[in-house]
């Protein structure tokens, strides 16, 4: 069991009235880890600054405070550690690592631009742990721009198609949590 938490952000300290069209009895359910059970993925879809990385390590700390192993990481970084590991000959060793966790928080999917080679590793990742272990993602782009986001619309829809077979969409939406304070204080001048 082993994770690396960005942030110390979890499901209870998840302020809801700052996030309209979150359904909290699902996060409720979520945060019992039952998803795990059923190998289910978790796409949570929205703008910055809506709570999507804080829900994605509220759920990763959940996990990991249940006794399931668990990594976090970011799409860009999954993709560096892919590139590193092909040029020194331990893509095997590489896919192994990313096949073990039972969750992997793919965090920031959409924000660069990931090259052939990296959707490529992405694909593979997602294919690898289909119906045996689950994913949470997330991602500023819905689902329909991932072609775009992965340069490659067959690899982005057979990677879909797999993400979202068993599967739980969160869309986030409204204004920034991190621009909150800022607004705040321009609107008491
Ligand atoms: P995103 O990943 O959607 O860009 P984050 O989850 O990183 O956004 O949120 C940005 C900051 O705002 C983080 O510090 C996060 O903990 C906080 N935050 C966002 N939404 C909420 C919320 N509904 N309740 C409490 N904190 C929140
Ligand atoms: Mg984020």
């Amino acid at each position: 069991r082993f994770a690396c938490l960005p942030t110390p952000a979890t499901l209870d300290g998840f302020d809801y009235d700052a996030a309209p069209g979150v359904d909290r009895a699902l996060i409720r359910e979520l945060g019992t880890c039952a998803y795990l059970e059923s190998s289910t993925n978790v796409l949570l879809i929205g703008p910055p600054g809506t709570g999507k990385t804080h829900l994605a390590v509220g759920l990763a700390n959940a996990a990991v405070h249940a006794g399931y192993r668990t990594y976090v990481t970011t799409a860009a970084d999954l993709a560096a550690r892919c590139h590193k590991a092909a040029i020194e000959g331990r893509w095997a060793t590489c896919m192994r690592f990313f096949a073990g966790p039972t969750l992997l928080v793919i965090g920031e999917l959409g924000y660069l631009p990931l090259p052939a080679e990296a959707a490529s590793a992405l694909f593979q990742v997602v294919a690898q742990r289909y119906l045996k272990t689950s994913i949470v993602i997330t991602t500023n782009r819905s689902v329909a721009e991932w072609g775009e986001v992965l340069g490659d619309t067959t690899v982005a829809a057979a990677m879909l198609d797999r993400l979202l077979h068993r599967s739980v969409v969160l869309k986030l939406d409204g204004d920034s949590y991190r621009l909150r304070d800022h607004h705040a204080r321009t609107h008491s001048q």
